[in-house]
């Protein structure tokens, strides 16, 4: 007892104390207060310790300070104000579900509403234990049990301390990138950076990012618009008048089918199709399918597609756009445009956090009504794998929401099971398919969950059929990028019948993804037109009545005779109708024949080098303006006529069900929902399913109060 006195009644000593107990505090309350998805025990090794080298780091400052009570003083006042920023933490994330931002402290954000006046109503009883030390503290001077060290504390030994600090960050962060690479460069998620490096190193960083993106944003000014509006103007293709307003006032059902590659559409293995379902629907007479469209994504992968999908820009060139700018940016995305135009309303399902991707957040912006997260499923051992709840758990377990929903209704799906490393539980596996022995156990079972998930889908459809939602909606399925990357590719290359000695250009060929647009009564077949995702948005507009022409949208609707059919990738390669265009190592263009696969030598063909540099220059054109609208944030200098910008704050994503029912309530028998279509009587046991994990208990499918207990208190 008297060695711990001795010791804390050292400056140091004291100092090791304060990180005792803010370190305590910290991993009391990573694993009571935050959701952080800890999947491996190094996972939880990095997380009990990530505390320590920040809190080393920043008390260290006070030992710099000669005169004892100001260092004293100083090391209390930045204890303190760690407590603040984990507590605030703490209540924060109980009302958003995500992280206090630097934005959030700054009051800058759009998104902030502050804690204020909810604060009081967010605290809970066992909070006391966060404030425990404080009172420790308290005890220990007023006993005089500690005493203040008069000691001056050596410059070498203050610096000793910061060292210390920051070799245990250095230590801290390079195991977390061996557990999850590219953690600071590909900002997937908030809760990762929290979850590896602890509140300080991500407020830190966020600051770092923020002030970056602060910088170019000052810079702008509303006429960088105009040179856009221009190229905009130019390029807009008028819609076809054939399939214009074909949808007008239907549903909208968008299906994003994870790493979902297009050859897996009528391909065969063991001479088993592996997606029959997808297939009878690609065939179908109602399915406008496309069987030249890629995707066009880059580090951003699944952000990326859904930005494009959304807002018909491109995601950045490096990281992804969600992440990025997501929470500041100006969007004029589907749901808002869908809303304004033809009062939509508007839901995301997802089996995964919203914070992914900061979700959450960019949903806001883009005016989403509702987003049901993994929150809204039942969540146990069994129901998730990977980046989510299994498709066919995420899918029967929605419908109890989406029948609630006003129609007409734009919703989208976000699947997760056909992702990569493709595990599979046996209990998932369809008996009737038999994978394929292709000597690389990735590519095996990418089509296993590629099956799994066409059956998800399958028991999808049969339930909107069965409840008459599909009679009355447009359903449109995209795959988001590749599944397999190009060393795996070529694994299968062979089985399309590709050359194997070609394989630079069948990578290319292979970012093929479907693109299905189907509808009862749509003049379907298969469309052989070359787009991509950006194209998307304009074509869905055009089908749903909405005329695009003052969007800042750079796609072209795929059904319009005027559309662009030069498909532009993330790094600037590109494909036209004939031709595939790729950059040799030299710099300059490698051109191959589209039907033929044959390389082109551009030597012998001035013409053609000629035009391929024009197209060049018009997929940079494109690409820089995207770029420069998202960096520089300019959609804030321009609103299309008839379109209101979106406040986020009066977005929320908490407490979903009351605002669901509080809907319905008020419109009574105007509700349009299809609960209320169909006499107040729930759809769900339409739903069938043979998904195993629920083991024929169909609570989680019929009922919501059993899944989100908070949200089912009166309003
Ligand atoms: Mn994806």
């Amino acid at each position: 007892m008297n060695k711990l006195k001795l010791f804390l009644n050292k400056r140091i000593g004291f100092m090791c104390l304060l990180v005792f107990f803010l370190w305590l505090k910290t991993v009391i309350a990573y694993y009571a207060e935050f959701s952080l998805g800890l999947n491996d025990p190094l996972q939880h090794l990095i997380l009990i310790i990530n505390p320590i080298a920040t809190t080393v780091i920043l008390l260290s400052i006070a030992l710099y300070i000669n005169k004892p009570i100001i260092s004293y003083i100083v090391m209390g006042v930045i204890y303190l104000v760690e407590n603040i920023l984990l507590y605030a933490n703490i209540l924060y994330y109980r009302e958003f579900s995500d992280f206090i931002s630097f934005n959030t402290i700054a009051g800058a954000s759009k998104v902030t509403k502050g804690l204020g006046g909810s604060s009081a109503s967010l605290m809970q009883a066992h909070d006391f234990i966060y404030f425990l030390d404080f009172v420790i503290l308290v005890i220990l001077f007023t006993s005089h049990f500690i005493k203040i060290d008069k000691i001056k504390i050596r410059k070498l030994t203050a610096v000793a301390v910061s060292v210390l600090g920051i070799f245990l960050f250095s230590f801290n962060l390079m195991i977390a990138e061996t557990n999850r690479p590219q953690l600071l460069g590909r900002q997937f998620d908030n809760s990762y950076i929290v979850k590896y490096l602890g509140f300080n190193a991500f407020l830190g960083y966020d600051a770092l990012k923020s002030a970056q993106n602060n910088q170019v944003r000052s810079t702008a000014v509303g006429t960088d618009m105009d040179n856009i509006l221009d190229y905009v103007n130019q390029d807009y293709a008028s819609p076809n008048a054939k399939y214009y307003g074909k949808a007008k006032g239907k549903n909208i059902i968008i299906i994003h089918l994870e790493s979902f590659q297009q050859f897996l559409i009528g391909m065969k293995v063991n001479d088993q199709e592996v997606t029959p379902f997808l297939n009878s629907l690609y065939n179908d007479k109602n399915t406008m399918s496309f069987d030249n469209f890629f995707h066009e994504v880059g580090s951003g992968r699944t952000s990326d597609a859904e930005n494009m999908m959304e807002t018909s820009l491109f995601g950045l060139p490096e990281g992804s756009l969600f992440s990025k700018l997501g929470t500041d940016n100006t969007f004029q995305a589907a749901p808002a445009i869908l809303k304004q135009k033809q009062n939509y309303t508007s839901a995301v399902f997802h089996g995964n956090v919203g914070t992914f991707w900061n979700r959450d957040n960019v949903y806001k912006n883009m005016g989403y009504d509702y987003f049901f997260d993994s929150h809204y499923f039942n969540q146990n051992d069994d129901s998730s794998i990977g980046y989510g709840m299994k498709d066919k758990l995420m899918l029967s377990e929605s419908v109890k929401y989406l029948e609630q929903l006003q129609q007409p209704f734009y919703t989208k799906f976000i699947t997760v099971t056909n992702h990569t490393p493709y595990d599979l539980g046996d209990e998932d596996q369809s008996i009737d398919f038999t994978k394929p022995d292709t000597g690389t156990s990735v590519v095996d079972n990418y089509f296993v969950t590629a099956h799994y998930l066409d059956s998800a889908l399958k028991e999808f459809f049969q339930y909107l059929k069965d409840s008459g939602i599909y009679d009355n909606s447009m359903i449109v399925l995209y795959g988001d990028h590749y599944g397999l990357n190009a060393t795996q590719d070529k694994v299968v290359a062979p089985m399309l019948g590709y050359d194997p000695n070609n394989n630079d250009f069948n990578e290319v060929q292979m970012q093929r993804v479907p693109f299905m647009i189907h509808m009862k009564g749509l003049k379907g077949g298969i469309n052989h037109t070359y787009g991509g995702e950006i194209d998307a948005l304009p074509t869905i507009l055009h089908l749903a009545g909405v005329n695009t022409k003052n969007y800042v949208q750079l796609g072209t609707d795929l059904l319009s005779r005027k559309h662009n059919d030069i498909v532009a990738f993330r790094n600037k390669e590109f494909v036209t109708t004939n031709y595939t265009v790729i950059r040799g190592e030299d710099g300059g263009h490698t051109v191959y024949d589209n039907h033929t696969g044959e390389q082109i030598n551009l030597n012998e063909n001035a013409q053609l080098s000629k035009t391929v540099d024009k197209w060049q220059d018009e997929v940079n054109q494109r690409l820089k303006i995207s770029d420069t609208i998202n960096n520089k944030n300019l959609l804030r200098f321009y609103t299309p006529t008839g379109f209101t910008p979106v406040d986020p704050s009066e977005y929320s994503y908490q407490n979903e069900i009351q605002k669901l029912v509080k809907t319905r309530n008020s419109l009574g028998l105007k509700s349009t929902s299809v609960y209320s279509k169909n006499n107040n009587k729930s759809t769900t046991p339409m739903y069938n399913t043979d998904a195993p994990e629920l083991n024929g208990d169909r609570t989680y499918i019929d009922s919501w109060s059993s899944v989100v207990k908070d949200d089912m208190q009166t309003p």
